[in-house]
């Protein structure tokens, strides 16, 4: 099968023929449609992170296909079912974390396209258990990206307690940026969409954001505290000086949730401001199965809009060229079909 391998950090992706991987016990063998280009494939490819994955891996956590074999066991599933295969790609369900609905956070957790192969191959194998059902009539072109980008969006305004008086901002418009902007609307939340390029605001704007701000012509900070200062920021943008932003434009008692994880790993926060206007800060990573359902679910009534262009798996390097220069709007997703 076709695959895009990463066999080192400092090395562009290499498209090539590698074996068919064989489904072990609870797994099945999907052949990939589409898959989307996440900004942590990138960072994987690159070993940007503390933990590292180890190469050779093929990256790629936005996969969705077609079940097209069933290993021993692999229960809940038939051939020819459209499933997505996400980050959170196995989890012990045993644990504390697992047992009270937070398995994202389980210590023994395996993540597709980092420590287990993921989707920029023509087939995967995936838990059975933790793939996600994807609904008749959603398209897999818009299901790639709702598959990290959606569910870890959708997760992070649901964190974020975000409701319909609440003004919330969101940092960064991109692949996961113009998804959390539509799900803080849905939350019947206005929203402020904040990034550096205006095409990009241009969409968020047509999605439904309230308001826009420009960061590189006008200060973020100022514009959102004319507003009334953000009851929630959500920082999807990576470097931290949007973090520190967002941080700042906050009202009392606002609620800062961190998602983009970039490079540079360390943000400023002043302990004084925290105490005295009582802010909350906090982590939020992707999304359980149970998320993922919900975030297909809502796309499926037409809730959503997924803004997305596609390229060949051969297209690998020169698109993640593209988005590390922030030339793409939204997502790009490899179309194997
Ligand atoms: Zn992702
Ligand atoms: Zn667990």
């Amino acid at each position: 099968m076709k695959a895009a391998v990463v066999h080192a950090f400092d090395r562009p992706l290499s498209v090539k023929d590698v074996p068919v991987p064989t489904p072990g016990d609870g797994e099945v063998l999907v052949r990939i449609e589409t898959s989307g280009l996440c900004h942590t494939d990138i960072h994987a490819a690159h070993g940007d992170w503390p933990v590292k994955p180890a190469p050779p891996f093929i990256p790629g956590h936005e996969g969705v296909g077609i079940v097209e074999r069933l290993g021993r066991g692999a229960a809940g599933l038939a051939e020819g079912d459209r499933v997505a295969v996400p980050w959170l790609g196995w989890a012990c369900g045993a644990c504390e974390y697992c047992a009270s609905g937070w398995e994202t956070l389980c210590e023994s957790q395996r993540n597709t396209g980092y420590s287990v192969n993921g989707g920029f191959a023509e087939y995967v194998v995936a838990s059975a258990a933790f793939v996600g059902r994807v609904p008749v009539g959603v398209d897999p072109l818009d299901a790639a990206p709702l598959t990290c980008a959606g569910v870890t969006t959708y997760k992070a305004v649901k964190v974020s307690g975000a409701r319909s008086s609440d003004l919330v901002a969101v940092y960064g418009i991109g692949g996961l940026g113009h998804l959390a902007v539509q799900y803080a609307r849905i939350a019947g939340a206005a929203v402020v969409a904040v990034d550096v390029v205006d095409s990009k605001l241009k969409v968020a704007h047509e999605l439904g954001a309230d308001y826009v701000v420009n960061a590189a012509c006008e200060d973020p900070v100022a514009a959102i505290k004319a507003l009334g200062g953000a009851d929630v920021a959500v920082v999807t943008a990576v470097s931290p000086k949007p973090f520190q932003q967002a941080y700042a434009s906050l009202r009392r008692r606002g609620r800062l949730v961190f998602v983009a994880l970039p490079a540079d790993n360390h943000v400023d926060i002043p302990i004084f401001e925290t105490v005295l206007n009582g802010i909350t800060v906090v982590g939020s990573i992707v999304g359980t199965r149970v998320d993922l359902a919900e975030t297909f679910e809502l796309h499926a009534r037409g809730q959503t809009r997924v803004i997305r262009e596609s390229r060949r798996l051969e297209q690998v390097n020169e698109a993640i060229g593209q988005v590390e220069r922030a030339e793409v709007d939204a997502r790009i997703v490899f179309d194997l079909r």
